[in-house]
């Protein structure tokens, strides 16, 4: 048996300005950079990634798998078309190259919410153009993040597919598993399953969708429930959405899947109804910047043990953040919030400027707002050099998990005892790793500010001693009433494949 692989990953975010260049798909922080071939077999095997679960479940099964290529972009503005373009066209060459070879079925590890600026539904784009190439019922699988805006095109075109059941993520090699799992048994001979589609018609905001909360816990559960009630129902794909893509497939949706399609469409159905009496239920504190270091300084010097963390959930990287906003940095400063650390600001120059003055130097330059100027000033200075670090190291918390990560010359450094680690590249702040890398033992800060949502929480749920979700100035708008959309939600509600 032979399988080809590939990977295309891209989170859009319509509201964060700058458009991504094809050279943001090769060195992304915190994930693998471009890989394909060979190459790419062996770098993805020992990663967290999808890829390396469905690679693991065809090794153990003695699978050959044709490795095509592998890449992702941090989450940013829509992908120029070039970029898509150039992308996909390798795919297809590489998938073809593979169909000369003998591939019997293709395994996709996407993302679902990327969006390039002339093709609003870039993954059901590139797997039309593969459907093109190898026309149905030969096998086309993918395995997608819970934030994927699916559609109906990215489901009338697949042979089956699955996505992540964890936010914050921790199941991805697990989902990549489960679809390969899926895919051998199918060419194995199990038939291949009937595929219902449900959209939600509306959105949810990235905080509010954390799995360890309600309502998408109970959601989740429901849906276990049902697969293990009904005969013939094999997979209920919960789709979360990515709310700030405005594009026409914006949102929440499901795909069940089974062998008994009045059993699938009526699942299906029963989830949809589940979603929409739930989306009152959808709900989450958010105080200003500023009463968030306040509530955080006095909570810090209350009982419990561990850090105090505040999201700075606007301007978070996983959601197309520029990870260089200082709207939180100011607000420690002004707060007087002593011991308090800041994960992290996206700075070349400063972090250059740290290595070169050299522990306990001083460098005195404003950090940030080098790409988000709109959203705050820079942060001044004088800044003493505490810790420094080449930003090489390996993911340790539960998302990052062995991955390699390489953000370039790292610095810790302090003013008016509030310290800030400044890198050359962004990258969420879930990864704890990076403060290991610089000195700090997470367990032991007084307050965290950490550029991230809710895949923070993988690692600090339950360290922290309290969670606050601050909002400051930044392009991941968390209150979606906010925004100007153009293109979302203009599908009729419950829209059907
Ligand atoms: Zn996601």
């Amino acid at each position: 048996m032979k399988i080809a692989a590939a990977g295309f990953q891209h989170e859009t975010n319509s509201f964060a300005g700058r458009r991504t260049p094809r050279s943001e798909f090769d060195r992304p922080g915190g994930w693998p950079a471009f890989c394909r071939g060979e190459e790419m077999g062996r770098i993805m095997r020992g990663t967290g990634t999808p890829m390396a679960g469905a690679l693991r479940v065809a090794d153990a099964a003695g699978v050959e798998v044709v490795p095509i290529l592998w890449c992702i972009g941090l989450p940013s503005g829509p992908v120029e078309d070039a970029a898509f373009d150039d992308i996909a066209c390798d795919i297809c060459r590489g998938f073809e190259a593979a169909l000369t070879a003998g591939a019997e079925a293709l395994y996709l590890d996407l993302h679902g919410a990327m969006a390039a600026v002339s093709w609003p539904d870039a993954e059901g784009e590139l797997i039309r153009r593969l459907r093109k190439i190898a026309p149905a019922p030969f096998p086309i699988v993918a395995s997608f993040d819970l934030h994927g805006n699916i559609s109906e095109a990215m489901v009338r075109d697949l042979t089956l597919l699955d996505c992540y059941r964890t936010y914050p993520h921790t199941d991805l090699k697990d989902t990549g598993a489960r679809t390969m799992e899926r895919l051998i048994a199918h060419l194995d001979g199990a038939p291949a399953p009937v595929l219902a589609y449900r959209a939600v018609p509306f959105l949810v905001p990235a905080p509010e969708q954390c799995t360890f909360l309600e309502p998408t816990k109970g959601l989740l559960a429901a849906a276990d429930a049902l697969i293990a009630a009904t005969p013939g129902i094999e997979e209920i794909s919960q789709f979360f959405g990515f709310p700030l893509a405005d594009v026409p497939d914006s949102g929440p949706a499901m795909i069940v899947q089974g062998q008994d399609p009045a059993a699938v469409e009526a699942a299906a159905e029963h989830m949809l109804n589940l979603w929409c009496r739930a989306e009152s239920a959808f709900h989450t504190r958010r105080v200003p910047a500023a009463q968030a270091v306040a509530e955080a300084v006095a909570l810090a010097a209350g009982p419990g043990t561990g850090p105090v963390v505040i999201s700075d959930t606007q301007d978070n990287p996983g959601g197309g953040g520029s990870g260089d906003t200082t709207g939180m940095l100011h607000a420690l400063l002004a707060g007087k919030a002593v011991g308090a650390v800041m994960v992290h600001i996206a700075d070349e120059p400063a972090s250059l400027a740290a290595h070169a003055a050299g522990l306990g130097g001083v460098v005195d330059l404003a950090i940030g707002a080098g790409l988000s100027r709109e959203y705050g000033d820079p942060v001044p200075g004088p800044w003493t050099v505490v810790a420094l670090g080449d930003g090489s190291f390996t993911g340790v918390g539960p998302m990052y998990r062995g991955n390699p990560i390489a953000l370039g010359p790292v610095a810790l450094l302090e003013r008016d005892g509030v310290r800030v680690i400044v890198a050359p590249r962004k990258m969420q702040a879930s990864e704890p790793g990076l403060l290991m890398h610089l000195g700090l033992v997470p367990e032991e800060q007084a307050i965290l500010v950490l550029k991230s949502s809710v895949h923070f929480r993988g690692a600090y749920q339950d360290m922290a001693r309290a969670i606050v979700m601050g909002v400051a100035p930044g392009c991941v708008v968390s209150d979606l009433t906010l925004l100007d959309y153009k293109l979302a939600l203009r599908k009729p509600a419950g829209s059907t494949a």
